[in-house]
């Protein structure tokens, strides 16, 4: 079984294949048009999908040894993400599985973040629970199967990564500034300003207030001190991802509770975050769990993860026909 596998959801373009279960590559193109704006612009991501689509193909093909007459099926992500994102990568999906008379395999992105964890050993046992962070989601998901799972948690409204690119913003850093709140928290201590832990019912969570508490906070000190955000700059990422990471785990802590399970696992572009990463290892260490964490290239966007998720499906025998759409708000 050998499937071409395309991701195009949001602002990477990504193509991988896979053989009978196995990844043999990863190609992503990441755009760097949206820094500017300081945060994705759907209409200029669409067009560098349009023009990276191609190349990062014939890439995967090309690396891969595989002709793509040997295809068994074409893979794409139908959602959710951006509309005009998707539909890229969807209508080249229906060409191609059209020209070479080739089933058509749609993947929930969100399922095939998950399933990231089963590119490379150690994989988790079923049933494990999920924590997928990332700039469009926030989930706690019970992995039942390869393809059941259940979102027992979610967001309410912003998503973790969203919080963290928010925050970075009014801290004067460009876009998306996740990756340096981490860099700069290394440097800074986490409980040298105090921001508030939004506690939400149930498993659910809530990131909007953290974005307008860091605001207000620095209207503030600003007024009494024009430099005090480049004085602060390390202290105040280590107590911004301090608050990120406490608020992720305590609902993590009580999934754990409820469900009774110690296959513990993360999923998403958060989950390259350093001080998440450490923090719940330790956590992991001392209340026993098995923790699964994958390589940085396959928790952010990728297509090898799709691969995988298509991979399962074609086992299943789970094809689409021609006249399928994108879905941008598509459910687990
Ligand atoms: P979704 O998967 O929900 O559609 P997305 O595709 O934008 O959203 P990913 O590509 O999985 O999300 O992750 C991107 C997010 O991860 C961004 O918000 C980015 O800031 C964040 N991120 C990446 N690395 C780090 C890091 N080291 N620390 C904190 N956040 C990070
Ligand atoms: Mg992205
Ligand atoms: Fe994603």
């Amino acid at each position: 079984i050998s499937i071409l596998a395309i991701e195009s959801s949001c602002d990477e373009t990504s193509a991988s294949i896979i053989v009978n279960g196995k990844v043999l590559n990863n190609i992503v193109a990441t755009q760097s048009v949206h820094e500017k704006y300081g945060g994705v612009v759907p209409e200029l991501a669409s067009r560098a999908h349009q023009e990276n689509l191609i190349p990062v193909i014939q890439e995967a093909i090309l690396t891969s040894g595989i002709s793509k007459d040997q295809l068994s099926a074409v893979a794409f992500t139908r959602g959710p993400g951006l509309m005009g994102s998707l539909l890229v990568g969807v209508s080249f999906a229906k060409a191609f599985a059209r020209s070479l008379e080739i089933p058509l395999i749609d993947v929930n992105h969100m399922q095939a973040h998950v399933l990231a964890h089963f590119i490379e050993d150690p994989k988790p046992q079923f049933p494990f629970l999920c924590l997928t962070v990332s700039g469009g989601h926030t989930q706690l998901v019970l992995v039942k199967d390869f393809l059941d799972m259940e979102v027992v948690g979610e967001t309410q409204d912003d998503a973790v990564g969203e919080a963290f690119d928010k925050t970075a913003k009014l801290l004067g850093l460009p876009y998306p500034g996740g990756p340096l709140v981490d860099k700069y928290a290394k440097e800074g201590n986490p409980k040298a300003f105090q921001f508030p832990i939004t506690r939400m019912p149930g498993l659910n969570y809530s990131f909007s207030g953290i974005k307008t508490a860091v605001l207000y906070f620095l209207r503030d000190r600003l007024q009494e001190n024009p430099d005090f955000i480049s004085e602060n700059l390390a202290d105040l990422c280590a107590s911004i991802q301090y608050t990120l990471i406490e608020m992720l785990l305590i609902k993590l802590k009580e999934a754990v509770k409820q469900y009774g399970v110690k296959e513990i696992a993360i999923a998403g572009g958060v989950s390259a975050n350093s001080g998440l990463r450490s923090t719940l290892s330790d956590l992991a260490k001392k209340k026993g769990w098995n923790l699964y964490i994958p390589k940085f290239e396959y928790c952010t966007d990728n297509a090898a993860m799709i691969a995988m998720a298509a991979h399962y499906k074609y086992l299943k025998g789970e094809f689409v026909g021609l006249d399928v759409t994108p879905l941008a708000k598509m459910k687990l």
